[in-house]
């Protein structure tokens, strides 16, 4: 169950240089997946024991010289609905704006709690003049410099401070949760109504259960999950659905909460950066992935070769990850909607496999002497052993290593793809660590 913390304020106060500087403090520790982009609206933070997503509502605007009001007064709003602490960015060498004050007067009357934070404090004298943001009435303003990273530390140990307590999931069951997640008009309503339909006797709303989020259980044909409402598709028609930054901070929390996530695709348009941009929230999160190519009734031609045209354009625009289920719907229609759930449950599954530490050595420690980690400077890396972690969120192998410094990213590509040869992992990320013996 993760928290989310917006970043909020007018064009140029340094939001996205903010952004970077606090997504860096977990760069720094955690090395991404090889080959993803790190996009600047959506990043995870790590501060002492807690971890959080952190969003920068200005990062979806492209020209940020030409933003309205009215669209800076739309975004606050919206990062009010959906984060748990809201970071008001201000400027104290600009000093203090009508803008700022527009946006200051809707905070105040948020239930949110509010930091101010008074950035570009460089140097002393700068600290001095950030004094006349106290008018903001919004409390003290901490003054930090995101490009030189002072005081960051401070504001992080403020957010941890006012972050709301996690409440403990109220679901009575472990069962699968699953999230039907995807840009504006693929037919994400249309598959949840599907799903759900008339039939409100197998359905009980969780209503508030985790803050927003609203778990729907579904049993039925003897599959038994909650559906993870979007808040995108409970308050549909109550602000426009056209900018790209609602889908996508509206996906957030539904996929936080899900352990897999239903991306739909709409066979009638190509891929998008919104599609992609949705992707990589299920990947950062390390959610399980169904992909459904919908309104697969609008297309004519419905042959292998078109089937297969589709599939394997999608799996090389979401390469390196390509291991997950294809399927071709129609919501409407109601099309192979059986076979998303069961799909996705079989995902879940995955996600839960374990292998016996005899059968991974057994398997794996031939193909590696087959075919072993390149040698670093006339020295042989030698792998003696692999063991899968018994806990954690996701599949976890260990390998046991002479010298683990030298496996590079290639290598351990190589092993988590023998072992998705030899085992069902089809739809969850895998984590491959390499450690000494
Ligand atoms: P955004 O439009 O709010 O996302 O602002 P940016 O992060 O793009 O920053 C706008 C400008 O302010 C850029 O030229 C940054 O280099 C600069 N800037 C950001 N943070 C600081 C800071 O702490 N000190 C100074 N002096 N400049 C900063
Ligand atoms: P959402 O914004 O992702 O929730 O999308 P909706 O479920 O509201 O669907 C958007 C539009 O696409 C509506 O007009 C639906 O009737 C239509 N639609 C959804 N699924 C299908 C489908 O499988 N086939 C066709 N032809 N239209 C669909």
């Amino acid at each position: 169950m993760g928290n989310l913390v917006a970043i909020v304020g007018r064009p140029n106060v340094g939001k996205s240089t903010l952004f970077n500087r606090l997504t860096q403090t977990r760069q720094a520790i955690v090395n991404e997946a090889a080959g993803t982009t790190r996009d600047r609206q959506y990043g995870k933070v790590e501060w002492l024991t807690k971890e959080f997503s952190l969003v920068d509502t200005g990062g979806w605007v492209v020209n940020s010289e030409d933003v309205f009001e009215e669209e800076i007064n739309k975004q606050v709003k919206i990062a009010i609905e959906e984060a748990d602490v809201i970071l008001f960015v201000v400027d104290v060498m600009n000093g203090l704006t009508d803008l700022d004050q527009e946006v200051a007067n809707i905070l105040r009357r948020c239930r949110k709690p509010v930091l101010v934070v008074a950035n570009k404090a460089d140097n002393f004298e700068a600290h001095m003049n950030s004094a006349e943001f106290y008018a903001l009435g919004l409390g003290d303003p901490i003054c930090i410099s995101a490009i030189n990273g002072s005081c960051t530390g401070d504001l992080l140990d403020k957010i941890l401070e006012v972050m709301p307590e996690d409440k403990p999931m109220a679901l009575e069951e472990e069962l699968p949760r699953i999230a039907v997640v995807g840009r504006p008009n693929a037919g994400k309503s249309s598959l949840v109504n599907a799903f759900i339909g008339e039939e409100r006797n197998i359905v009980t709303d969780i209503a508030g259960t985790t803050r927003d989020s609203i778990y729907t259980k579904y049993n039925k044909f003897g599959l038994n999950f909650y559906l993870v409402d979007t808040a995108g598709i409970r308050k549909k028609g109550k602000v426009t659905e056209d900018l790209e930054y609602y889908s996508v901070i509206r996906s957030i929390r539904a996929i936080e909460n899900s352990d897999v996530c239903i991306l739909m695709l709409d066979a009638t348009r190509g891929i998008e950066s919104q599609d992609l941009n949705i992707f990589s929230l299920i990947q950062k999160n390390k959610k399980g992935l169904v992909v459904c190519v919908n309104k697969w009734d609008l297309i004519e031609d419905k042959s292998q070769k078109v089937i297969n045209s589709y599939t394997t354009a999608i799996r090389e625009r979401l390469a390196p990850f390509t291991d997950f289920p294809i399927i071709f719907i129609s919501a409407m229609t109601k099309q192979r909607i059986f076979k998303v759930l069961e799909t996705a449950k079989q995902v879940y599954e995955n996600r839960h496999r374990r292998v016996s530490t005899a059968k991974l050595n057994e398997t794996m420690l031939p193909i590696i002497e087959n075919y072993p980690p390149p040698a670093w400077k006339g020295k042989y890396i030698k792998i003696k052993y692999v063991t899968q972690l018994p806990a954690g969120s996701i599949p976890s192998f260990v390998f046991f290593c002479n010298l683990p410094q030298w496996v590079k990213d290639p290598y351990k590509r190589f092993l988590e793809n023998k072992i998705r040869d030899n085992w069902d992992f089809t739809g969850t990320p895998i984590n491959i660590f390499i450690r000494e013996k």
